[in-house]
């Protein structure tokens, strides 16, 4: 099971954050605290902290997890540009260049979602002890709201390796029906969707990464000013507690509309009516159920 984000070193990263949000301020009473218990455990030796924001927490990969990171963040380019050019080879040998068109904000509107999506029910759902996933996906989304820059310290097979385990094999699949029917129109316009998508959502956390860094390069402010990646301060909204606005993190296009319908908290309605109880729900609960 993969997730969007990691828990790493923060160690080597020397900025500071100019603003501090809740989050950010959180981890740093948290450091104060850390450093504190340091100095009366030993106050002859100078020990180095974590700047605000990290956790100063090291992990590392299983061998077998750092093979698959590194092996399919190699596969997946050369799966996505074969998907990308068959399909669009195919829609403009069908005169049908225009889907083709279309199919960009669409792939990055849907990855918007999925990653949205993944996002919430990793912050909203289960638990670290949760079996498989608490410590690979629900985890690292947790701690990132503690400590928020942990993520400007992961390299780049490190940033988007685990999203690689996910696209490769639907990338293959496409592949595969893209060689098996090679007539249909509306089937390239699907999968390059899909790819689309799939590339949206390999590249998010390297978005949301820029987010996160004090000073990303020029090119990555343009493209954040211009909102087709993650734009800091729209990005600061999810980093406020109670944590609950904002989840879709490739561009964040889908935030707006998604909190004026108020799209989670149904979603949460709906699945507590078939019994699925949130994380918060079950720990408000648990104390009753104690005393009962
Ligand atoms: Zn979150
Ligand atoms: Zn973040």
């Amino acid at each position: 099971m993969s997730a969007f984000l990691r828990n790493t070193t923060s160690l080597g990263l020397d900025v500071e954050l100019k603003t501090s949000t809740p989050s950010t301020r959180k981890a740093e009473q948290s450091q104060t605290c850390v450093a504190d218990s340091a100095s009366d455990a030993d106050t002859t030796a100078a020990r180095p902290q974590p700047p605000a924001g990290c956790s100063g927490i090291e992990d590392h990969s299983t061998p077998f997890h750092a093979f698959l990171e590194y092996s399919m963040s190699f596969a997946f380019p050369i799966l996505f540009v074969p998907n990308i050019y068959l399909s669009v080879n195919r829609l403009y040998e069908l005169e049908l260049l225009w889907l083709a068109l279309l199919a960009i904000p669409l792939g990055l509107l849907w990855g918007d979602l999925v990653t949205g999506l993944v996002h919430w029910a990793a912050d909203t759902y289960c638990s670290e002890d949760t079996p498989v996933i608490g410590q690979s996906l629900i985890k690292p989304f947790r701690l990132h709201h503690t400590y928020p820059r942990d993520i400007c310290t992961h390299n780049l097979i490190t940033t988007v390796g685990n999203t690689c385990i996910l696209a490769v094999p639907l990338l293959s699949l496409c592949l595969y029906l893209m060689w098996a029917d090679s007539e249909s129109g509306w089937l390239a316009f699907t999968i390059l969707c899909v790819s689309l998508m799939a590339g949206a959502t390999v590249a998010t956390n390297q978005f949301h990464k820029w987010a996160h860094q004090e000073k990303p390069s020029r090119m990555v402010r343009l493209l954040q000013r211009l909102r087709l990646v993650l734009e800091p301060t729209h990005h600061e909204s999810h980093h406020t507690e109670p944590f609950n606005v904002h989840y879709c993190i490739t561009n964040g296009w889908l935030n707006p509309l998604l909190n004026k319908i108020k799209f989670f908290r149904r979603l949460e309605a709906a699945l507590a009516f078939f019994g699925f109880k949130t994380a918060k729900a079950q720990e408000q609960h648990q104390p009753q159920m104690d005393t009962d």
